[in-house]
């Protein structure tokens, strides 16, 4: 059945792909070069160039080839990878930060309305499921944390649960309506490349950088046909091989893996009920997330975060056969009704993980580059943000948002190979363990959680 499946992004497979953009020739002036067309980047460039700055942006592939192509579409307003790390992480600061979180769903959903983006956009919220019993607890600990910060939140018994979706393993919920949408991301790069274009923005696909130095007082970004002389670069290459060695320091790619069935029929629809069409997860450590597209499909994916040693990202790591065989008897075991139904797509992409789960700054070359990376698997909404922040960061400003712990402070560094590995794998043997445990955590995983340090996807 998954052998069927076509092993390339769902979102990719789209007849709203735009054509491919032309690689960069010659040599460019520009006031900022951004590196990397995913959704930090294509967010930089749109809203640098809203600002009158000249922009270009330079695509090793093609726009959204990357994690902002693959994902699972939702689109968070927390930018610190839940409520829950942020508190953990910067108490002092967490009411600013989920104020802000707030302001950047609204951004996103205001400059989709301005440009026109068609992306799927759903306000459906989230739903967070119990599927383990010490998992109920937790429920109403999160129930109670989201209403504080001011989230209409409503706690589901197993019954409520089962009544918006239909699977044997539900045991309750928590279904946040306002704090997450659900969006097709593929189109929402596509339609932000577009944006920036008419706001005044280059983009050269299929442009590679080679190089980042400085050049007089700015800096220079060679590919292999031209280069862009710019004031500023930032850069927005998430897991892939980091032009700067300071990423590769604090951010690790850690490979994630995703089915999406054939459309359901209305028969199938109605025997697991989903009208609300909520984006669900469940609470295990290694979670599964899903939704239904446009179309009625189901995507599905998560549980299995594989890093290999020496953090390697080639096109050959996208597919893994065994990881797609554990998440399709997981999809049957949760949705036992949709016996026989087949999937279409399968595919994989890489995560720029980092120990604090959250985006992170730097800045190097003498403050002329500045880099925005690490969002761990829930960078579709915080991308704007990252962007907005890097771009302050570069103009030398002094907001609120510069102002932020959060933004000051770096995340605690992965030691390097072997012991990187060692210590990942430590982890996630830890994590698989807890979740057999009812959720008691080890003396690693306590000792880890006491230092503020972790591994998620
Ligand atoms: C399977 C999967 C599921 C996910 N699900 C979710 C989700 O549901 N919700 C959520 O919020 N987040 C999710 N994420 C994370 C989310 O997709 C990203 O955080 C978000 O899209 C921002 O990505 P990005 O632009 O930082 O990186 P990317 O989209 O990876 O973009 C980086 C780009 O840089 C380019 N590049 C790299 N090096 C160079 C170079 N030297 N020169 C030129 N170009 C270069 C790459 O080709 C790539 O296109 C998921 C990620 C994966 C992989």
């Amino acid at each position: 059945m998954i052998a069927d499946a076509a092993p390339r992004p769902f979102w990719l497979d789209h007849p709203d792909a735009p054509a491919a953009r032309p690689p960069l020739g010659g040599a460019v002036e520009a006031d900022l070069v951004v590196v990397g067309g995913g959704l930090t980047g294509l967010w930089t460039a749109l809203q640098a160039a809203e600002e009158g700055k000249r922009v270009v942006l330079l695509e090793g592939e093609r726009i959204a080839y990357g994690a902002s192509g693959r994902n699972g579409g939702f689109c968070a307003a927390s930018l610190t990878h839940g409520i829950a790390n942020g508190l953990a992480r910067w108490p002092g600061e967490i009411d600013a930060l989920e104020r802000m979180g707030r302001e950047n769903l609204d951004g996103i959903r205001a400059t989709i309305a301005r440009h026109g983006i068609e992306c799927g956009w759903e306000d459906t919220g989230t739903i967070d499921v119990a599927t383990a019993p010490h998992q109920v607890a937790w429920l109403e600990r999160e129930t109670e944390q989201l209403r504080r910060f001011g989230w209409d939140a409503e706690l589901l018994d197993a019954e409520a649960m089962r009544a918006q979706v239909d699977s044997p393993t539900y045991l309750g919920g928590v279904w946040t309506p306002g704090a997450a949408s659900l969006v097709d991301p593929a189109r929402l790069s596509w339609g932000l490349a577009r944006a920036a274009e008419a706001s005044g923005a280059a983009i050269f696909e299929s442009s590679p950088v080679t190089g980042l130095r400085t050049e007089g007082a700015g800096v220079r970004a060679d590919t292999a046909g031209g280069s862009v002389r710019a004031r500023h670069a930032l850069l927005a290459t998430s897991a892939f091989p980091p032009l700067v060695r300071a990423i590769g320091r604090y951010v690790v790619p850690v490979y994630d893996y995703v089915l999406v069935t054939e459309p359901l029929s209305e028969a199938q629809r109605d025997a697991i009920g989903w009208h609300g069409r909520q984006g669900l997860s469940d609470l295990a450590n290694r979670f599964h997330y899903y939704r239904q597209t446009e179309d009625h499909r189901i995507l599905w994916g998560g549980y299995d975060a594989i890093y290999d040693f020496g953090g390697r990202v080639a096109p050959e790591r996208d597919q893994r056969p065994a990881t797609f065989e554990l998440l399709a008897e997981h999809f049957f075991a949760t949705f036992p009704q949709l016996e026989g139904l087949g999937f279409t797509h399968r595919w994989g992409g890489a995560i720029d993980t980092c120990s604090r789960f959250s985006a992170m700054w730097g800045r190097t070359l003498g403050g002329r580059a500045a880099y925005v990376v690490g969002f761990t698997g829930l960078g579709v909404g915080a991308s704007r943000f990252g962007a907005r922040v890097g771009l302050d960061l570069l103009d030398g400003l002094d907001t609120e948002r510069t102002r932020l712990e959060m933004v000051r402070r770096r995340p605690f560094p992965f030691p390097p190979e072997p012991a990187r590995w060692a210590v990942i794998a430590l982890t996630q043997r830890g994590l698989a363990r807890a979740d057999a445990r009812a959720g008691r955590r080890g003396p690693w995983l306590r000792t880890l959680d006491r230092l503020g340090l972790g591994f998620d996807s």
